[in-house]
């Protein structure tokens, strides 16, 4: 083709450039940047680029921002995901670890109110009414599961779950961690509301506001377990008490509370120093119902309604964690586990969890039980042994000789 003067060459000029213009928005980055050169110079020329200062630096810096995510080469939908749901987490984390204090509280609250019924309510009532056996028994088992339950959980929500050193060291690492760029050992995670990895991270955990890792998981499981056979116990000796109760509420509440002369039976006029032994064999005149024996009442319906359904709650909680530590897995674990079990299974290959020494040494490894006495001074009374190993490496074991990997 032949052009006629230099006007004619300039529109094919331009309607180049356009075209480039609009192939470049999908085209590569190199291409893309010597159009916009084009582009800034012509448009300086023309004097379209008059805009305010601090508007073209936002203008570069969305453009900049748009670009980093969607021109990147090592983008995928996971960084796409992250990155628009980054404010949603960090708003979730936020919440979280604010909250954390808040259930920290509700826990103690919750706890102290039981143990002032057992002491206040319940103790009259076994002193007056039980064997001395009996009064024995509640005694020991009642004050050992307070003492466990408040040293577990202290413990679980003070110690440190730990984390890997900052500075420079030689420990063997099988990550990086995009957060903290620093390197990650076998079994640490990286704690969105903590902020830091965690050594052998189990997961974040409100109710003590604290990660459970490496050094606290096994306060955290203890606390758990005590706690169950402690709402239990409250469930299962406090039954009949219980139904007394509501069955003497529910009958108050169809008479007039401040009539005179409603009558109390079973455990609960004794408890209360209501009824003397001849009024409960037969004695027709009854005592006065008064706003203590109302609150008596409603306290142990209280305290057996939250034991029970805290007792379930807590006890599953308790049942799931049993089943990880006996394969020798935490929580995450878990999950990383099943995904390359089913991996391995499509390539006709086994995966075998290398932190699973079998039932028993697992429960051995994570109670720091290393004779047959500790089964007694280590699990059953409160003990502040620390875990075996610093967390990094898991080649440690003093009895390892025993421990047959499965
Ligand atoms: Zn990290
Ligand atoms: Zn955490």
């Amino acid at each position: 083709m032949e052009y006629k003067n230099n006007s004619d060459i300039n529109m094919v000029l331009l309607q180049w450039v356009m075209l480039y213009r609009c192939r470049m928005r999908l085209g590569p980055g190199s291409a893309f940047h010597l159009l916009r050169c084009v582009q800034l110079r012509s448009c300086s020329r023309k004097g379209r680029n008059r805009l305010p200062l601090w508007v073209r630096e936002l203008w570069a810096y969305t453009r900049l921002l748009m670009q980093s995510l969607c021109f990147n080469s090592l983008t995928d939908s996971d960084v796409v995901f992250d990155s628009v749901f980054e404010p949603v987490f960090w708003t979730v984390d936020y919440i979280t670890r604010w909250f954390g204090m808040v259930f920290v509280c509700l826990v103690v609250i919750l706890t102290s109110s039981i143990m002032v019924i057992a002491y206040v309510v319940l103790l009259p009532l076994v002193l007056n009414t039980y064997t001395p056996l009996w009064i024995l028994w509640h005694l020991c088992y009642g004050n050992w599961i307070i003492v466990m339950i408040s040293f577990h959980y202290y413990k679980a929500a003070k110690t440190l779950p730990g984390g890997p050193p900052k500075e420079k060291n030689d420990s063997p690492f099988v990550s990086i961690c995009k957060k903290c760029i620093m390197p990650k050992p076998a079994r640490t995670h990286h704690c969105g509301i903590c902020n830091r990895c965690i050594l052998k991270m189990d997961h974040h955990c409100p109710w003590l506001n604290n990660c459970v890792g490496h050094f606290n998981h096994r306060y955290f499981f203890s606390y758990c377990l005590f706690m169950t056979l402690g709402c239990f116990y409250c469930t299962i000796s406090g039954r009949n008490l219980f139904l007394d109760a509501y069955n003497a509420h529910e009958r108050l509440k169809h008479l007039d509370m401040d009539k005179p002369g409603v009558a109390i039976t079973g455990n609960l006029g004794l408890l209360v120093g209501l009824l003397s032994a001849a009024q409960t064999n037969g004695d027709t005149s009854a005592p006065v119902y008064t706003l203590k024996d109302k609150m008596i009442n409603k306290s142990i319906i209280y305290m057996w309604v939250l034991t029970s359904t805290v007792g379930v709650a807590m006890g599953a909680l308790t049942i799931w964690h049993g089943l990880l530590i006996s394969k020798g897995e935490t929580s995450i674990e878990r999950h990383i586990n099943k995904k390359e079990a089913k991996r391995m299974t499509k390539q006709g290959k086994i995966y075998k969890n290398p932190f699973n020494y079998g039932k028993l040494n697992n429960w051995k490894v994570f109670l720091g039980v290393e004779k047959k006495s500790h089964w007694v001074t280590r699990v059953l009374l409160p003990s502040g042994h620390p875990p075996y190993g610093d967390g990094m490496t898991w080649d440690f074991f003093p009895f390892k000789q025993d421990l047959i990997p499965v």
